[in-house]
Order: C-alpha cells, then structure tokens, then sequence
C-alpha cells in the first residue's frame, strides 16, 4: 500500500437511492460527497418500486433498527415533505380481520404495537372501522393513524437536490466494478456507460447499493457468510431477492372506495406484510404486493406479464377487502424486489448497517427503509464520526 492523499472525496456513497441520496445529504453538511450510480437517474430500483406507505414502526421487534429508525423517521418524512414541498398525505392505516379466526393474529400485532409505543394507536370494533372504510368488511381492526403515504419519487428528487445544495456531487451511469483498501481508504474502480474504464479514491466508503451491496463488500474482500477478514468478524452480507408484484384498481369509481392503506395480518415467513390494499397520493388505489422468493442471483426484471395465475390470486385477495372487486377492474401494476437478509423460512430479520475502518455497509435495507432512511442517514454519519 501507498501513502495517497487527499482522497478524491472524503466520502464516496454507492447507490443513489433514497438512502444512498439521504446519507449524501447528511454527509455533506460536513464533508465531501460523492454519490457513484450505475443508472442514468436517482431512485431506479428499490426506491421507485415500492408502496410509499410512511410507516408506523408496528411489526419490528422491539429496540432493533426497523423498529427505532422507523419510529423516528415516520415524523420526520412528515416534516420534510412538507419542507421540501413532496406531496404526502397522513391517512392512517387499517389492519383488518376479516374472519373470526383472524381476531388471535391481530391481538399477536397490537401487542407487538403497543411494546413499540407506536403513535395513536387503537383498537377498533367492525363497526368503527367501517365509519373509516365503508366497503371493507371488517370485523375489528388496529387503527393507526400516524400511517401515511408518500410520493416516493419526489421524496428521493427532494434528496438528491438537497444532497446537491449541500454541495454533494452525483455522478451517474458509473458502476462501482471494483475496490480495495489503500492507505488512509478506498480506491474504487469505475465503469461507465461507454465502457471507460477510471478509478478514484476516498477517505470512507458508504455501501449503500441495495441489491448490489453483498458485490461491493465481496470486491473489498468480505465473506458473504460472514466469519472473520482481516482479523474483524463480519456479519452475513449474503442478501436474496424477494419479489413483490402489484395489481392496480384500473376502475377510478372502484379506487375511490378507499381512502387509506387497509392490511391484512402480516406473513413474516413469507417475506413481507400481507398482500393490502394501498393508496397513493394521486388517489390511485393498488394490490400488493405479494411475496416470492427468488435464486440467488436471479436477474430483476421490472416488467410484469399479466399471468392468469397472479391475475386469479390477486383477485381473490382483492375480493376479500372489495367483496364486489371484478377481474376487469385489477391489471398488473409494478414489480418491486426486496434486498433480504433473511432466509425463506426466517422470521424477520434486522436491517444491517455496519462500520469496519471507514466502510459502512447497508444491508437488507427493504421496508421500512423508505420510513427510516433520515435516521439512517443520522446512524452512518454517527458510524463515521
Ligand atoms: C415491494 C416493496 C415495497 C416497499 N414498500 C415500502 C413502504 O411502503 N414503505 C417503506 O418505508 N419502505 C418500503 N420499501 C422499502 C424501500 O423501498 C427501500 O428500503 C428503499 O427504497 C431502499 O433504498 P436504497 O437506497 O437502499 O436502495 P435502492 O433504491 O435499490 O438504491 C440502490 C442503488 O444502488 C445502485 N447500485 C447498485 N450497485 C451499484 C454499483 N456497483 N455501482 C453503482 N451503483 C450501484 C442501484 O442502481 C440503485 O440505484 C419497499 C420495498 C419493496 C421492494
């Protein structure tokens, strides 16, 4: 190793999502940024394909990181959608039992609720929750009204600007290909578009690429099953992709029957929250999304074909919340792939963010990080001092 320095920046952030972008804008209050994305634009995979829903911190065992950095964050996207002027709107949320037999489940999530001393919440009798959503046959609910939903695209645009004003610079359709640690940092190496080939260095190493994190830390000669490197034990990196596919209400009479995301009880083994009904800030009303377990490395095609096995599961899923829900009415939506720590048949697992020597490394950052991602952003510029 050479003495190299200054360093191109002081801090290089990978991915330019909606955490990458508000790490960026974190870090930049007091230092060099420099934000490397293989796209041509912010927020092209996870953060652009996801519900938007500002969640509550209802699920999350209680003390870990999903659990503290959403209950945080959820005030906070509240405070800077209305600063950064991106459109949100503070519904609430329902989380429904349908059949008697559901009543058990939803005691399993109001304890859990209430242990993470979640905002407002209450418990609703059918009755009550139908004064909230009139066409759901509900016959108790958890009321959460701290829920919300936000524009999740304008959300990492306010990011990137504010990240900008700060003085970060964004470099896209540059793909991190490379790294190693050289005197006092990184030397990543580069690839753009066109194929060119450059490097550059850094005093730190934010790994905030989503599905492309466990890539970057095996470059800088981690074990993806963690064990030790360097005389440091690392964690699992190893992620897997869990596709989430959506159905949308194409009929606006249809989708203006409801006001608010309405969930049903959670499936944590199956890798997500249950397949609800969502809402957008447009008032557009959406199914999903559903859970599937992808090989590992399998490619992550945004596109959906409308197959009539999904079309027939989402239907059905759809006519327990809208019992009158026709099939002309739904038509495939968008595709979202959540980066997975955890294993097919794990309960939940943590987000992983972990400090070696000047790399941060983000892992399995799914949902709630678009809720949590300021306080993630607080957590890795405290990681680096
Ligand atoms: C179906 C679904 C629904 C969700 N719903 C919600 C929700 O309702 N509420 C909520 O709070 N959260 C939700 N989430 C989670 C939320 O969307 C994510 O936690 C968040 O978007 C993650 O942001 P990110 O910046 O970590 O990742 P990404 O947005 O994936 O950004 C990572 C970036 O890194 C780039 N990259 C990767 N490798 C390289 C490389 N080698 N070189 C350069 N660039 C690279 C990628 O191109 C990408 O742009 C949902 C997620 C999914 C999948």
């Amino acid at each position: 190793m050479t003495a190299e320095a200054p360093h191109d920046a002081e801090v290089v952030v990978v991915g330019a999502g909606a955490v990458g972008l508000a790490i960026a804008e974190r870090l930049a209050r007091t230092r060099s940024v420099l934000v490397v994305e293989r796209h041509e634009g912010f927020g092209r995979e996870t953060s652009s394909h996801n519900s938007g829903v500002v969640h509550a911190s209802i699920y999350y065992e209680t003390g870990s990181l999903k659990h503290r950095l959403c209950w945080e964050g959820n005030p906070l996207i509240y405070e800077w959608a209305d600063t950064h002027h991106v459109p949100v709107r503070r519904c609430g949320k329902l989380i429904v039992a349908l059949a008697e037999e559901e009543r058990g489940g939803l005691d399993e999530v109001w304890r859990q609720a209430t242990a993470n001393d979640v905002r407002g919440i209450e418990r609703l009798t059918g009755e009550q929750a139908r004064t909230l959503e009139p066409h759901v046959p509900t016959i108790e609910a958890i009321w959460s009204p701290s829920t919300g939903v936000v524009d999740a695209a304008a959300l990492v645009r306010s990011y990137e600007s504010a990240a900008r004003d700060r003085g970060a610079l964004v470099v896209y359709q540059h793909a991190v290909v490379g790294a190693e640690r050289i005197a006092g940092g990184f030397r990543l190496e580069l690839r753009d578009a066109n194929g060119q080939r450059s490097s550059i260095t850094c005093a730190a190493l934010v790994n905030s690429a989503g599905h492309g994190a466990p890539n970057l830390a095996a470059a800088l000669g981690y074990p993806l099953d963690g064990g030790g490197h360097e005389g440091i034990e690392a964690p699992v990196f190893r992620q897997l992709a869990n596709r989430g596919r959506y159905y949308d209400i194409v009929d606006p009479e249809v989708a203006r029957m409801i006001s608010r995301p309405v969930y049903p009880l959670p499936e944590h083994q199956a890798g997500g929250l249950g397949l609800h009904l969502t809402v957008d800030t447009d008032g557009g009303a959406h199914l999903g999304p559903a859970t599937e377990w992808l090989p590992e490395g399998a490619s992550l095609d945004y596109r959906q074909a409308d197959e009539a096995e999904w079309r027939a599961r989402f239907l059905a899923a759809g006519q327990r919340f809208l019992p009158g829900l026709r099939e002309d009415q739904i038509a495939p939506g968008q595709v979202g792939y959540r980066p997975k720590i955890q294993r097919p048949d794990q309960g939940l697992v943590d987000f992983l963010i972990w400090h070696d020597r000047g790399y941060v490394h983000l892992g399995g950052i799914e949902s709630p990080g678009l809720t949590a991602s300021l306080p993630i952003a607080r957590t890795v510029a405290e990681a680096l001092g």
